[in-house]
């Protein structure tokens, strides 16, 4: 179970500040992610081998009344999400009525909450600190989350009750098979999905135990292959999609994504493309995994509203052209067993080794069919390419003055690997070193 920290408090107090710190501390495991939701903002963390999720929300402002219209309720439902609160302060400006009603809130919620004083550098930390004792949270902590100061100190008494974790395997290492993760915001069709997926097939085990916080893998067979269903948001669990889905929560989505191997984002034709779902999309982009898309509830559309969605598609997935693209209907199980050949060669890309030799004649080949550009009166040489990584597959390219590569050359040269590698439904990562 990765511990979850939200950073709540008033605009200002430098939120954003300590969760970049937290973030992309030295040890921080993935860059932040900005934007899955609008308001707010999930990164990783880690602190030896300890790893944590941050929540950074927009801030409550500090102009509105009242517990309810001050705690935003993006700010509520980040606390609802994690197991640890920040609630922040700022020294300078001491305390302000908004922290008040803030605290009263948190003072009534379960979860373990930590009265964070901040900018308390160049200050008096003890009378910095006075003010704040009044809200009746316990101990204020002092940090100066622009230095840094205290901040690490601060975490490793947060995550002290956290055991370390074991080391985990790779997911391929647990149960056999591709592990498949049904993602989507609410109401897209995922369950009846899953359902669809599962009960056409032979569900081997269906067994709870042994899973963590909330990732549920349900081994199945199709036509005597293996597969693992990764069920975080409890689709399976409802008997039938009348029963209340579980609250949507995104720390799940993110654990979701984590533990397949390949993610299918579900999209639903009948209510068309929204902002939530290209966040999502980017998520899954960012972190790397294969990936398969689903438009789902073609059944019975009309022709014009089929032409609307593929249109949006076309204009706002461009970034996601590397998938395969299905039109399905869950409720009637349309299309569905045509995810697998995409599931299986998007796994297969992902995982692929492709050897020195043949990576370098693509380059090679490439490079005599259109030339790099000249530079400081010297052409851009590109000698060598190996593969520097998989899953997603990294592609290493060696030359000279390869930090002069035009943006619109390594496209094409990206796009040339692609297509010759016949590589789908994973994203590849490029590197371009001078030098051996
Ligand atoms: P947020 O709105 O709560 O996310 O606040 P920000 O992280 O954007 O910070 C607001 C301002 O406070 C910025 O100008 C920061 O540079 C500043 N700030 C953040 N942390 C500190 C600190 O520890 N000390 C000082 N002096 N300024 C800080
Ligand atoms: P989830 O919240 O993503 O798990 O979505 P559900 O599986 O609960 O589906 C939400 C609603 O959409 C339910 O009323 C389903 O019956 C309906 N639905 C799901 N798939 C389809 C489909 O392929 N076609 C149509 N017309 N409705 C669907």
């Amino acid at each position: 179970m990765t511990p979850v920290i939200a950073l709540v408090g008033r605009p200002n107090v430098g939120k954003s500040t300590l969760f970049n710190r937290l973030t992309r501390s030295r040890d921080a495991l993935v860059a932040d992610h900005p934007g899955l939701t609008r308001d707010r903002k999930y990164g990783n963390g880690r602190l030896g081998g300890k790893r944590y999720i941050v929540i950074d929300t927009g801030g409550i402002s500090g102009d509105e009344e009242g517990i309810n219209a001050a705690m935003a309720e993006q700010s509520l439902l980040a606390i609802d999400e994690a197991d640890i609160v920040f609630f922040m302060v700022d020294a300078r400006t001491g305390l302000h009525p908004a922290d008040e009603a803030i605290a009263n809130h948190l003072r009534v919620n379960q979860k373990k909450t930590w009265l964070v004083v901040n900018k308390t550098d160049g200050l008096e930390e003890h009378s910095a600190m006075a003010d704040f004792w009044s809200l009746g949270l316990g101990d204020p902590h002092s940090i100066a989350a622009s230095h840094g100061r205290n901040v690490t100190s601060l975490i490793e008494k947060v995550l002290e009750p956290f055991p370390e974790p074991e080391e985990t395997n790779e997911p391929a290492e647990r149960s056999n098979g591709i592990h498949i993760g049904v993602i989507g915001r609410p109401n897209v069709g995922k369950s009846t999905l899953v359902n669809r997926m599962l009960g056409e097939e032979r569900v081997v085990v269906f067994d709870e135990a042994g899973t963590t916080r909330d990732a549920i893998e349900i081994p199945f067979e199709r036509r005597g292959k293996p597969y693992v269903l990764v069920d975080t948001a409890g689709v399976r669990r409802r008997k039938n999609v009348r029963e209340v889905a579980e609250k949507y929560s995104i720390i799940k989505t993110l654990e979701a994504i984590k533990e397949c191997h390949v993610a299918i984002v579900v999209l639903d034709a009948r209510s068309g493309l929204v902002e939530q779902d290209l966040h999502l999309l980017d998520y899954v982009l960012n972190s790397g995994r294969a990936l398969v898309l689903a438009v789902n509830k073609w059944d019975g559309l009309e022709q014009e509203a089929r032409e609307r969605m593929r249109t949006e598609i076309k204009r706002r997935l461009g970034f996601a052209d590397y998938a395969d693209l299905h039109f399905i209907s869950a409720l009637h199980g349309t299309g569905v067993g045509d995810l697998y050949p995409s599931i299986e060669r998007a796994f297969a890309s992902a995982h692929h080794h492709w050897s020195t030799n043949r990576l370098t004649t693509i380059l090679q080949d490439a490079v005599s069919e259109h030339q790099p550009p000249m530079v400081r009166g010297r052409r851009i040489k590109l000698r060598m390419a190996h593969q520097g990584g998989s899953n997603p597959p990294i592609i290493v390219v060696h030359g000279n003055q390869t930090d002069a590569l035009p943006e619109a050359y390594k496209r094409f040269l990206t796009n040339t690997f692609r297509k010759v590698l016949k590589v789908r439904g994973t994203p590849m990562r490029f590197e371009f070193r001078t030098g051996q």
